[in-house]
């Protein structure tokens, strides 16, 4: 069989980020490993597997087409992503008109796995679990040694519940930690790798097991990663900071308690303030998004007063999005709404333009 791993182009001048990830789509083209992880396991399985990262090599519809008319490939595998059915259909039609068949994988709601499923010769594939992939065989990409911007995905899911995010319904896996190692000596990168997502400081001695192989095998590369404000801890970080981690995301969305609640983020103001003051104690650069259009009573203010305070980390405020299949979508969005409007992320939600006012705020405390 020969399988084509499909990564798309920009879509309307907007990359469409490939990993499964609670961003969801932005301005952010990254190294897609979990596909690159399915194409190690189906080339294990005797597949001759090729990856077309159309959003890296900024390819337009024609230059994809043309490569998969002048390429003999059976089967082509791409990932899902919420809300851009259209280049979904896309993929699907040239498929079709070259006799492909299309394999569609990752995220969506019940309403677009129905669609998938009709259009698509399949919709998922029968796959081992995250923690059970073969290492990836960076030759995959071609110049495989030296990845544009590696994003590497440590771990699939999340053990916490946060209501927005489409990591919070997946079963929680994480690689172990002697392939992470044996994956990541393959590569040279000149940029920090991210080491994507959900938290690295969840499981302690997985952490522990990591730091130990990387100074073991003399892995030097500098990394990026994400935090959990409740499992941050003075050993952790310290862990985290000589190992080489030069900073980290930690998502607290809100510094009103009522509001974290809502969104069923499972973290208390005591927990944000204490992570925060050690990460600035060791020295970690921390970047904390703080979201809006969650609930009329978020207060921006204090949001802003709570930055003040430290001026220890980068805030990073913006607007929160619904995603299907997570909890803040169904309740946001009426089956009229959708009918209506549809379902963008963005521009049909509710409540945007005073959402929108509030992340003006920022605007003055942050210089721009
Ligand atoms: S902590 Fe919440 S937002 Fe972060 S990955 Fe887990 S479920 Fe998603």
């Amino acid at each position: 069989m020969r399988t084509i791993l499909f990564s798309p182009p920009k879509y309307l001048g907007n990359f469409v980020t490939i990993n499964d990830c609670c961003w969801g789509i932005g301005e952010n083209a990254v190294t897609p490993s979990k596909l690159l992880s399915i194409g190690s396991y189906l080339k294990e399985q005797g597949d001759q597997v090729r990856f077309l990262d159309a959003g890296m090599q900024d390819m337009a519809w024609g230059d994809v087409w043309n490569t998969l008319k002048h390429h003999g490939v059976d089967r082509l595998l791409f990932q899902v992503v919420p809300q851009f059915e259209s280049w979904q259909m896309i993929v699907a039609d040239m498929c079709f008109r070259l006799g492909i068949e299309p394999y569609a994988i990752g995220i969506s709601n019940d309403h677009e796995k129905d669609l998938l499923r009709r259009t698509f010769t399949s919709y998922g594939l029968n796959l081992p679990t995250f923690d059970k992939f073969p290492p990836i065989d960076w030759s995959l990409i071609g110049d495989g040694n030296k990845p544009y911007h590696l994003t590497y995905q440590i771990a699939d899911g999340c053990p916490y519940h946060c209501s927005f995010c489409i990591w919070s319904k997946k079963e929680f896996a994480m690689r172990p930690p002697e392939l992470v190692i044996k994956n990541l000596e393959q590569i040279t990168c000149s940029e920090p790798i991210y080491l994507l997502c959900a938290q690295i400081t969840t499981n302690k001695k997985w952490l522990e097991k990591f730091v130990e192989l990387k100074k073991e095998y003399k892995l030097d590369f500098k990394y990026t990663t994400d935090l959990h404000c409740k499992e941050v801890t003075d050993e952790k970080i310290e862990m985290l900071v000589e190992s080489g981690c030069i900073g980290a995301v930690m998502g607290v969305e809100s510094t009103n308690q009522d509001i974290l609640d809502k969104i069923n983020k499972g973290i208390t103001i005591d927990e944000i303030e204490n992570a925060v003051l050690i990460c600035k104690k060791e020295g970690l650069d921390l970047a904390v998004p703080f979201l809006y259009n969650i609930d009329p009573s978020e207060d921006v203010e204090r949001d802003i007063e709570f930055y003040k305070q430290y001026k220890s980390f980068t805030p990073s405020p913006g607007i929160m999005k619904r995603y299907p299949g997570t909890q803040m979508f169904e309740e946001t969005y009426s089956f009229d709404h959708i009918m209506e409007f549809g379902t963008d992320p963005v521009a049909t939600m509710p409540g945007l333009d005073e959402a929108l006012k509030k992340v003006k705020k920022w605007e003055g405390v942050l210089g721009v």
